[in-house]
């Protein structure tokens, strides 16, 4: 009987899992692609490579739990103190910290909606309530909807930008003005995975904006614009009273020293990266640009990928890209996510945008 079963929190009873982007598939031979996980199609740089071998010799033994010459390494990167500072088994691991540490049952927590899919789940898990506020026409996030949003419950306000899925970047006044709303007790977590691949200067950099805000904390990852998303870092940064929250709750040893290794030698070899970064705006710049030559009117994207607003046509167009080997992020009914990944793949994927019926 039910008495005599396992119980578990009732909060948990409808978490929908994660689902990761599906894999490309094809039988022909011809090659796959997977534009469905907003990675980099550049694998990491023989020096990160040669960097995290090297600390592979050490598996037997457990990380340097404190992180300490990758904090160090991101303290001299940012000229930030280490005190601001927190790492993570990627960014959605410090997110859930922080939610974690924020909010228990009864607490609400403000959201665009759409947006990143792991934030619902995260809130749930505490047992919090997620309110999303639906995002504007143009796929930005609605500042005004947000601030009504606010209540006595509100524990935390999630921004992402740019936003995943849809790309749009908050721009400075609209963020400085919405900042300047929300109550000091609110957790205001800045979620700039993309940062990075931000081409429009009317934007803030949340290492600057934290500084003299005690309740924002900003989110960052070695995933996309570094390419080390298989390793797992992410970053906080943020007041010193926050990042005590996160690692009060961070899970022992989550950052192996492979993955410290590779993120160190990363910071080291940034100009690199960021080459890379710049030739994927360049590829990013030549999609949307046939894409809108093709007739789409696509959102403003400031991120790794391109949002097509397909809506009942969402899963269709998913599965005729699939048919040449190349997968996309499918949100049925609204549209589909598609990484800015290897120009191969990206004609791919535009053969088929331009003789799609709109
Ligand atoms: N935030 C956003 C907006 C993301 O899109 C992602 C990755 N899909 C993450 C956080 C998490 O990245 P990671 O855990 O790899 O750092």
């Amino acid at each position: 009987t039910a008495q005599d079963e396992v119980r578990f929190r009732p909060c948990l009873d409808d978490v929908a899992a994660y689902k990761p982007g599906r894999p490309p598939e094809r039988t022909d031979g011809r090659p796959t692609y997977k534009l469905s996980s907003n990675e980099n199609p550049y694998p990491p740089l023989p020096g990160v490579l040669a960097a995290a071998t090297a600390a592979a010799g050490d598996m037997n033994r457990y990380p340097d739990m404190g992180a300490v010459d990758l904090l160090e390494a991101l303290s001299e990167r940012f000229g930030l103190p280490v005190s601001d500072l927190a790492v993570g088994t990627g960014s959605v691991a410090v997110l859930y910290h922080l939610l974690q540490a924020a909010c228990a049952a009864g607490d609400e927590v403000i959201y665009a909606w759409r947006s990143f899919e792991a934030y619902p789940i995260a809130v749930q898990l505490t047992g919090a309530t997620s309110v999303r506020v639906p995002l504007t026409e143009d796929a930005r996030h609605d500042f005004k909807a947000m601030e009504a949003a606010i209540t006595d419950r509100t524990r935390v306000v999630l921004v992402c930008t740019p936003n995943n899925p849809t790309g749009p970047v908050v721009r400075r006044d609209e963020l400085l003005a919405f900042l300047d709303v929300v109550p000091s007790n609110v957790l205001v977590v800045i979620d700039e995975a993309y940062r990075e691949f931000v081409r429009e200067p009317d934007t803030v950099d949340g290492a600057e904006l934290y500084r003299d805000r005690p309740n924002v904390v900003v989110l960052r990852t070695f995933s996309k614009a570094y390419g080390l998303a298989g390793f797992r870092v992410g970053y906080a940064i943020g007041h010193p009273p926050v990042v005590a929250a996160i690692r009060k709750c961070a899970l022992p040893f989550g950052v192996s020293q492979v993955a410290q290794a590779a993120a160190i030698a990363s910071i080291q070899a940034e100009q690199e990266l960021l080459d890379r970064v710049e030739a994927l705006c360049h590829e990013r710049r030549r999609v949307v640009g046939e894409l809108q030559a093709a007739g789409w009117d696509v959102p403003e994207t400031h991120a790794n990928f391109v949002w097509m607003p397909l809506g009942d046509d969402t899963v269709p167009f998913a599965e005729a890209v699939q048919a040449e080997g190349v997968s996309v992020r499918p949100f049925p009914g609204e549209g589909a996510r598609v990484t800015i990944g290897e120009a191969e793949a990206n004609n791919l994927f535009l053969q088929v945008a331009r003789t799609w019926r709109k």
